[in-house]
């Protein structure tokens, strides 16, 4: 079993030479299935034509609250609130090929994997407020591992889109699954919402907890339980 906290996490990935990227021709995980009648989202490459439309719509937010776009303090918000909201969804920009990127090895490993206390940060999808908390993300390896920094770099790519809870955390099964095809994913996420916290029904230290079971995880209950007691802990993030 493998444990590791991604606290101080450095890039180094693990040591293997032998480099079974190119037996995974194309890496696709399924769409998100938050759609309309049946209606794939018709997603573009972020565009940077549209940066002054961005600036803009920035500007027409501070009007509308009753600000002052003019006033000195606010000159640079519009192109700071529109790089940073570029910054926040740049998952939309990374792909699970190129992420993953040859650190995938044969260890011959088959016991349990798991990475705990990814911390991550996300923007809800009903309000772009932040939701943030921590991810708990485990797999059966069936020969093939992959370096443990890319499962939180898997984390980090789809919160930094416009997410909810419980699709963000299929997502990261599903792609873990799909680039290692191992015997079972499990990934629990803990979370905080600022769109609960900060309005709404204004519930501080209220955590929203989510889970994604495949395989062995769904299947065999003393695999999940020996999971559920190795993440189980207070949260600490806030
Ligand atoms: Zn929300």
């Amino acid at each position: 079993m493998t444990i590791a906290s991604s606290n101080g996490f450095n890039a180094s990935d693990s040591t293997s030479e032998l480099n079974l990227t190119s037996t995974i021709p194309h890496v696709e995980t399924r769409p998100d299935r938050n759609t309309h009648d049946g209606r794939e989202p018709n997603l573009q490459p972020p565009r940077e034509e549209l940066n002054d439309e961005m600036m803009n719509a920035v500007r027409t937010l501070l009007l509308g609250v009753g600000e002052d776009p003019e006033r000195e303090g606010l000159l640079k918000t519009p192109k700071r609130v529109a790089e940073a909201m570029r910054f926040l969804t740049g998952g939309y920009n990374q792909s699970l090929e190129e992420l993953v990127n040859g650190a995938i090895f044969d260890e011959g490993h088959n016991e349990m994997v798991l990475v705990r206390d990814i911390n991550f940060f996300s923007l809800c999808e009903h309000h772009m407020l932040p939701f943030m908390g921590k991810a708990h993300v485990a797999y059966i390896p069936n020969q093939k591992v992959v370096g443990l920094s890319k499962l939180a770099r898997v984390v980090e790519m789809y919160a930094r889109r416009l997410q909810v809870q419980e699709r963000l955390t299929r997502q990261i099964a599903e792609a873990v699954q799909t680039i290692l095809e191992p015997h079972g994913v499990a990934v629990v996420m803990e979370a905080t919402h600022m769109c609960m916290v900060m309005r709404g029904v204004q519930k501080p230290g209220s955590w929203t907890v989510t889970s994604a079971m495949v395989g062995v995880f769904q299947d065999d209950q003393k695999t999940r339980e020996e999971y559920l007691n190795l993440i189980r802990h207070q949260p600490s993030f806030i």
